[in-house]
C-alpha cells in the first residue's frame, strides 16, 4: 500500500496525538474527517489494474476503508514506525502476524505468562491443526530462552509488561538472541502502550496491540494493530489476513478508537500517576499478600523497566489477597467506584479476580496461586479509588 509522510514526525507524542491522521474534510471544509459507512466505492473506469485481493485500491468494505487508514496513520506515528494495519481487535491482529509468518514445520517460541488467546492458539491450535511446533519457555529468564531460540526458530513472541502477572521481558536482550538465530520477534505491547514503550526502538521486529484498551480508552470500540518498519511483510499480511481471511476493522470502530486515541498520552500519564500511588498503597496493606507493579522497587523487573520503559509504568497492577475464591469475589462485588468487569484500560477503573482453578495457574510464579486480583486503574481519583477498595475489604471480611 502507499504509504503517507508523517509530517509531524519531529513533534512530540501528544501533538502527534491530535494531528497525525487527521485534517479538514476536503468535500465541506469540516474539521473533522467523515465517518464512511460504505461496503463499495466507485471502480475506475479502466479495470486492467485492479488486484482484487489487494488493499490498494478502495472497492470494498474487506479491502480497507479510510476510516482504517487515518487511524493506521496515526498508530504508526505513534511508534514511530513505517507502517501499521488496524484490523478488527487485538486477537485478530495477533491471529494476522502469526497466520502470515508460519508454515506448518515451523518452530515458534513463547512466553510461559500471556494473553488467553495466544496461549489458546499455540497451547493447542496452530500446533495441532497446521504442525507448527511451539515451545512454551519463561521469557523472563534469558538463560531459559537462550536455550529454546534455536536456528530454525522462526517467531519468537513476547509480551511486556505481561497479562496477569505484570512481568517484565527484557526486549533488547531478547531482540538481540532472536536475530542471532535468525528469527523475528514480535511483542504484544497493550499493556505499555507507546506511551510508555517503543519496542521497534529496542530491537523488535513487530508490535501488536490491542486498541481496545489504553489507546482507544473508553470501553466502547474493539480494534487491534500490527506496527513494523518491514513494509513488505505488512502487505503481505494485508493480502493474507486481511482481504483473504476477513479481519478487517468496521470504519464506525476506526472512527472511534481514533477519537479516542486523540486524548491517548494524557489519560495513560494520569492513569500511570495514579496506578503508582495505588500499587504503592496496596503495598502497605496488611491483608495484601503480593503486589506486582513495576513502578514498585519491590518488583523484580523493575530497574529493567526503568531501563526499557518510560514515563512512568502504565496501568495494571496485580495483587493478592490471603482469601479463598469467594471471598475474592464478595470483594470485587462490594466495589462501587470500581467496576468489576473483564478488560482494562478503560475510563473506568476494572477489576477481575483470576480464579484459583484456572488451568494456567501452575505456569504463573507460586504467589499467584492464591488470591490472585488484576486491577486496571482509570480515570477516577486516586483517593476515591483507594477509598472504595478499603470499604469493599472490610465488607468482604479480609481485614
Ligand atoms: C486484550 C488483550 C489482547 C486482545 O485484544 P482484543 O482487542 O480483546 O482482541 C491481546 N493482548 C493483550 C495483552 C491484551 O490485554
Amino acid at each position: 500500500m502507499a504509504r503517507k509522510e508523517n509530517p509531524y514526525r519531529e513533534y512530540g507524542i501528544g501533538t502527534q496525538s491530535v494531528h497525525t491522521g487527521t485534517d479538514y474534510d476536503v468535500g465541506t471544509g469540516a474539521v473533522r474527517r467523515p465517518l464512511h459507512m460504505a461496503n463499495s466505492y466507485r471502480l475506475p473506469d479502466d479495470l486492467s489494474q485492479v488486484n482484487y485481493s489487494s488493499t490498494d485500491l478502495l472497492m470494498y468494505a474487506r479491502n480497507g476503508n479510510p476510516n482504517q487508514h487515518w487511524l493506521e496513520e496515526k498508530i504508526a506515528a505513534l511508534h514511530d514506525a513505517e507502517d501499521a494495519i488496524v484490523l478488527a481487535s487485538g486477537v485478530a491482529a495477533l491471529h494476522a502476524l502469526f497466520w502470515t509468518l508460519l508454515q506448518s514445520g515451523d518452530r515458534v517460541v513463547y512466553p510461559k505468562v500471556s494473553y488467553m488467546a495466544v496461549y489458546r492458539m499455540f497451547h493447542e491450535l496452530f500446533n495441532r491443526k497446521f504442525g507448527v511446533e511451539t515451545v512454551m519457555v519463561d521469557m523472563t529468564d534469558l538463560e531459559a530462552v537462550r536455550a529454546v531460540v534455536t536456528p530454525g526458530t522462526r517467531l519468537v513472541h513476547i509480551e511486556t509488561p505481561d497479562n496477569p502477572t505484570i512481568g517484565i521481558t527484557d526486549i533488547a536482550a531478547v531482540a538481540k538472541i532472536v536475530h542471532e538465530n535468525g528469527a523475528v520477534l514480535s511483542v504484544d505491547n497493550t499493556f505499555a502502550s507507546p506511551f510508555h514503550q517503543k519496542p521497534l526502538e529496542l530491537g523488535a521486529d513487530f508490535v501488536v496491540e490491542s486498541l481496545t484498551k489504553f489507546i482507544n480508552g473508553h470501553g466502547d470500540a474493539q480494534g487491534g494493530a500490527i506496527i513494523s518498519n518491514d513494509v513488505e511483510t505488512l502487505d503481505r499480511i494485508r493480502y493474507e489476513a486481511q482481504v483473504n481471511v476477513g479481519s478487517v476493522i468496521s470504519p464506525f470502530n476506526a472512527w472511534q478508537i481514533f477519537r479516542g486515541s486523540v486524548t491517548f498520552p494524557l489519560r495513560m500519564r494520569r492513569i500511570s500517576e495514579s496506578s503508582q500511588v495505588i500499587a504503592g498503597w496496596l503495598e502497605k496493606q496488611p491483608y495484601v499478600t503480593f503486589v506486582s507493579y513495576p513502578g514498585l522497587q519491590s518488583h523484580p523487573g523493575h530497574e529493567l523497566a526503568k531501563r526499557q520503559m518510560k514515563n512512568g509504568y502504565g496501568g495494571v497492577i496485580s495483587f493478592g489477597v490471603d482469601a479463598d475464591d469467594k471471598a475474592v469475589e464478595r470483594f470485587c462485588a462490594a466495589l462501587r467506584v470500581v467496576t468489576f468487569a473483564v478488560s482494562l484500560g478503560h475510563d473506568e477503573s476494572l477489576i477481575f479476580p483470576q480464579p484459583s482453578y484456572d488451568e494456567r495457574i501452575n505456569l504463573y510464579p507460586e504467589k499467584f496461586r492464591k488470591g490472585f486480583i488484576r486491577f486496571s486503574i482509570g480515570l477516577e481519583e486516586p483517593e476515591d479509588i483507594i477509598r472504595d477498595l478499603q470499604q469493599a475489604f472490610g465488607k468482604a471480611g479480609l481485614c
